[in-house]
């Protein structure tokens, strides 16, 4: 049987070219890069070189970048960090469909003092602009909104968010855990104050993050503790980590081109042909403002967790739209936010892919997926007439 990993939204697999980089790290180079003898100095070079393939991929400059244990992490320095710094200020802006990273921790900081607006999005998944610039205020401390969705990967315009957002001299927090590596990110184009990242959506280990912080923003530190990171974050360096994640950077820039031409070609075939072969489904979000990785499909009168099950029995890891997102059985926020239909949202599924997936794999999954979503609906009760 083929494995066929479609799943790369949820995590994606260590590029070898990031394990070699990262072994020696582990073994015989295993100084503390604060340390002033030979055995620091050999690590903190290598630590100097990943700030800058990871300023490189988001062309910013290397002190503008913090390493972090993760995405969340990274948005809740970002968030947090900036409320601490405007104390007067008592109002946070992020939208419906954020990731839980961003949207429960704006709601636990709304239960403590903090006015919230989320801000709605179209039937597309798509933002109306007029409505964030109405909703901010001289009160406003930051406004978090994504730039690309986990689940649609529906690409919000944060050069033209930026715009607003600096316009209302609020502070732009942009979560582009998703978008990194995936489509250019341009720091010197774009308003974003802070950006946050996470190393396993890019061919890096889980448990690495970076934050960008524009020059002169302000921003309390969430770690305290010693001078690393110029005391934005302390703690002593993950260095094998970071080294991964300068590697993942370096690659992901060498990929960028391949993404959006052929992992997007394959993307295109594998929705054309399901959509062309299985009645009763849609595709749920805004297909021209997309990753170039990702579709999100609902197919009415079945549970993607079925799905899910029959397309792992037969190798094929894809994720749905509900409980393996968010441990629940609860639906996806997101396509209730775009109002999707309730007998499509159960039935939803993303397919995500990534450099690693070719022509066979797309081939699998058109072979496979079809036969599972008729079966299923024999056995439905919703899908007999
Ligand atoms: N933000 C988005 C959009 C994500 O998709 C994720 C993870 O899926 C995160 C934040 C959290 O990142 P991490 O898993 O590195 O904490």
């Amino acid at each position: 049987m083929r494995n066929v990993y479609a799943d790369n939204n949820a995590t994606t697999r260590v590029a070898p070219e990031v394990v070699e980089e990262m072994l020696p790290y582990f073994s015989e180079l295993y100084g503390n890069p604060s340390s002033m003898h030979y055995f620091g100095g050999q690590v903190e070079k290598k630590l100097i070189e990943a700030r800058e393939k990871v300023a490189s991929l988001l062309n910013c400059d290397p002190s503008e970048i913090i390493f972090t244990s993760c995405g969340t992490e990274s948005d809740s320095t970002a968030i947090q960090g900036t409320v601490e710094s405007y104390p007067y200020k008592k109002h946070i802006i992020t939208t419906r469909v954020e990731h839980p990273a961003v949207l429960n921790l704006c709601r636990h900081l709304s239960k403590n003092g903090y006015k919230l607006t989320e801000l709605a999005v179209d039937k597309k998944g798509c933002l109306d602009l007029s409505e964030l610039e109405n909703a901010i205020v001289d009160n406003t401390a930051i406004v978090s909104i994504m730039c690309a969705n986990n689940e649609t990967g529906v690409i919000f315009p944060i050069e033209e968010i930026g715009e607003i957002v600096k316009s209302k001299g609020a502070v732009f927090h942009c979560d582009a855990v998703q978008a990194t590596g995936k489509i250019p990110l341009d720091m010197s184009k774009c308003a974003i104050d802070l950006l946050s990242l996470s190393g396993h959506k890019l061919h890096a280990p889980k448990g690495i993050g970076a934050l960008y912080i524009r020059k002169g923003a302000k921003l309390t530190p969430f770690i305290i503790g010693g001078h690393q990171e110029r005391g934005r974050r302390a703690g002593t360096e993950n260095v094998p980590y970071i080294i991964g994640l300068g590697k993942a950077s370096e690659l992901a820039m060498k990929h960028i081109e391949d993404g959006n031409t052929r992992i997007k070609a394959l993307r295109d075939r594998l929705e054309k042909e399901l959509l062309r072969k299985c009645t009763n489904t849609r595709t749920n979000g805004d297909t021209e403002h997309r990753l170039p990785n990702t579709t999100n499909i609902s197919f009415e009168f079945v549970e993607g967790e079925a799905i899910l099950l029959m397309l792992s029995q037969k190798g094929i890891a894809a994720s749905s739209g509900s409980a393996c997102t968010s441990g629940s059985l609860e639906p996806s926020h997101v396509l209730r936010a775009m109002g999707i239909p309730f007998t499509f949202v159960h039935g939803s599924l993303r397919l995500s892919l990534s450099r690693y997936n070719n022509e066979e794999d797309i081939d699998y999954i058109i072979e496979h997926l079809p036969p599972i979503i008729e079966r299923l609906r024999e056995i439905s009760p919703f899908g007999k007439d």
